[in-house]
């Protein structure tokens, strides 16, 4: 008889009988190409056409790529930079770039052009891929990026425009040069294979770098039961950006799953995107609240029903308790919210519907989805205190969140020191409590909490409660500087009509909110200012109302 133990030090490292795997992002589109060859993937394309391929060809076409970007140079662990929309094209980098071994950097073209050079260079990019439309914003820039060698535009050899961009070709004729039969190169276990810078609203951007281990882990977290929801017979909208958080994960979860992928383009307005859902007969549909907002109001205006749709995902901000309401009751659509960061690859926490939901009141039903849900499998939340004592989860309870798992950052892209603590947590900047059950919920970012006389009081539940006035399209809360109280909350309102009622939104808010969280003030705006990832820029607001309570 031979032990484990002795048995295990003959095998040397080896602990068990299991074979050895290497990971590699791309072997999800070769699984695709191999088990789903004909599911669609269907795309807007900038000319407004819609044109359909599937895994095969994205499959084919990103090895391709991955081979003529060997030919160009490329080697492993080199950041190739896109500013890209979501289309078939970019699927097919996000394979073709990561499988030969190098880095898909996806860039937010919405951010400050200083940003989006700052990030070329942190990034080193030698080769950048981007949309025809961005041309103009990178000819501006490019003397400021030495390093980029070759500009690459995503459009066939007879779309390509005129352009100054420095040694530009097409999309098409890169990949012209590349072979479809590739083989994809093994890769170490942690081989980095995407990059995202985050949009701070403070200093330079910072990057995080996602590893093939950590994406796939990921996307197989997002395919379970507490995942994001995804049913076989699904048709996803991918409205999320593919440039912000690798596309919440989407770009690989689809394939992996053999679900049919539905990619708007630049088409992000309410026409554009019921077009496409009842061309398509989309199930289901992920956004941003601010996103979803301008397709509410279309539908609401031209007396659309979206027949197709049963769920949507919707995370990025907090989801409004009348945003949930007019899904359900206007289109029959179940909310999922989920929460979650560039830091965290991003998804975390989730809230699908349970069976226990299914027996609530309406009112019951849409409260408890106004939180960020519960964790998946493989991240661990906490809350605690400014000293760091871990804060009870009694639903009551808030503090900054907490968060550590395989697929949350450990360290910034080309930064010395660790952006965790001594047992792995990372500071989301978020101020969360957790209740018995489980269930998460965002109270505020830390530096958008209201301090009033030592006391706080949430923007995210006051602006949930005044967006439920029929009034108002989207409010913004924000704390402002008071002579005796420090700070207190002023709320801005975009309205829904010509309605501009202050004592009838502050009757509204009479017992549906403790009487000293009201507003001081009620500000009437036509829009909100939104960050580079639809996001509201309170920190904008905040200067520029600063003195409105002490002038
Ligand atoms: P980003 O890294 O740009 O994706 O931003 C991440 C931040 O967005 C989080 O730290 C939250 O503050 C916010 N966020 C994301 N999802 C939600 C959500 N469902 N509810 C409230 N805030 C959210």
């Amino acid at each position: 008889m031979v032990s484990l133990s002795s048995y295990i030090k003959k095998l040397g490292e080896k602990m068990s009988n299991m074979q050895p795997w290497k990971q590699n992002v791309a072997s999800i589109i070769d699984f695709a190409e191999k088990i789903f060859p004909d599911v669609e993937v269907v795309t807007r394309e900038l000319s407004g056409k819609i044109s359909t391929t599937n895994y095969k060809n994205i499959s084919l076409r990103a090895k391709k790529l991955g081979s003529a970007l060997e030919k160009f140079g490329i080697e492993k662990e080199q950041c190739v930079g896109s500013l890209a929309l979501n289309t078939f094209r970019n699927m097919e980098m996000y394979y073709g770039i990561s499988g030969m071994g190098a880095v898909m950097h996806t860039i937010n073209f919405r951010l400050h052009p200083e940003q989006v050079v700052y990030i070329i260079n942190h990034a080193e990019n030698r080769l950048i891929f981007l949309e025809p439309v961005f041309a103009p914003l990178l000819e501006a820039v490019q003397d400021k990026c030495p390093m980029v060698e070759k500009f690459v535009l995503l459009c066939a050899k007879e779309e390509m425009p005129e352009t100054k961009l420095k040694d530009a070709v097409s999309y098409e004729e890169f990949i012209e040069n590349g072979d479809e039969s590739y083989t994809w190169p093994e890769l170490e276990e942690d081989a980095p294979c995407g990059l995202c810078y985050t949009s701070g609203t403070t200093g330079n951007p910072k990057g995080v770098l996602y590893s093939h281990k950590s994406t796939l882990l990921h996307a197989w977290a997002g395919s379970s039961a507490n995942g994001l929801g995804l049913q076989k017979n699904d048709s996803i909208l991918m409205v999320v950006p593919m440039f912000h958080v690798m596309g919440w994960g989407l770009p690989y979860l689809a394939p992996m799953n053999g679900i049919k992928l539905v990619l708007p383009g630049m088409g992000m307005d309410g026409a554009a995107l019921t077009e496409l859902i009842e061309k398509e007969s989309v199930t289901l549909a992920f956004g941003v609240p601010t996103i979803w907002l301008g397709l509410l109001n279309y539908c609401k205006e031209n007396n659309i029903k979206l027949e197709s749709v049963k769920q949507t995902i919707i995370g990025g901000s907090a989801v409004p308790y009348s945003m949930i309401k007019q899904f359900d009751e206007e289109h029959d659509i179940n909310v999922i919210q989920g929460w979650g960061m560039t830091e965290t690859s991003p998804l975390a926490t989730a809230n699908l519907k349970t069976p226990a939901m299914e027996k609530l009141s309406k009112d019951e039903l849409y409260k408890l989805q106004t939180k960020q849900g519960k964790p998946i499998y493989g991240v661990e939340l906490k809350i605690v205190d400014d000293e760091g004592s871990e804060l009870p989860n009694d639903g009551e309870a808030f503090g900054r969140l907490l968060i550590r798992g395989p697929w949350i950052n450990k360290r910034y892209y080309k930064f010395e020191e660790d952006a965790v603590d001594a047992d792995g947590w990372f500071d989301t900047g978020d101020i969360s409590t957790i209740d018995p059950e489980g269930y998460m919920t965002i109270v505020d970012r830390a530096k958008d909490v209201i301090k009033s006389g030592g006391e706080w009081i949430s923007s995210v539940d006051l602006e949930n409660v005044a967006q439920g006035h029929p009034d108002i399209m989207q409010a913004c809360v924000i704390g402002v500087a008071h002579p005796k109280w420090d700070e207190r909350p002023l709320l801005l309102v975009v309205p829904a009509n010509d309605k501009k009622d202050k004592d009838d939104i502050f009757s509204y808010l009479d017992g549906k909110i403790a009487k000293w969280w009201k507003p001081d003030d009620i500000v009437f705006l036509d829009e909100l200012p939104l960050g580079a990832t639809g996001k509201v820029l309170k920190v904008n607001l905040r200067d520029q109302y600063k003195d409105h309570l002490i002038s």
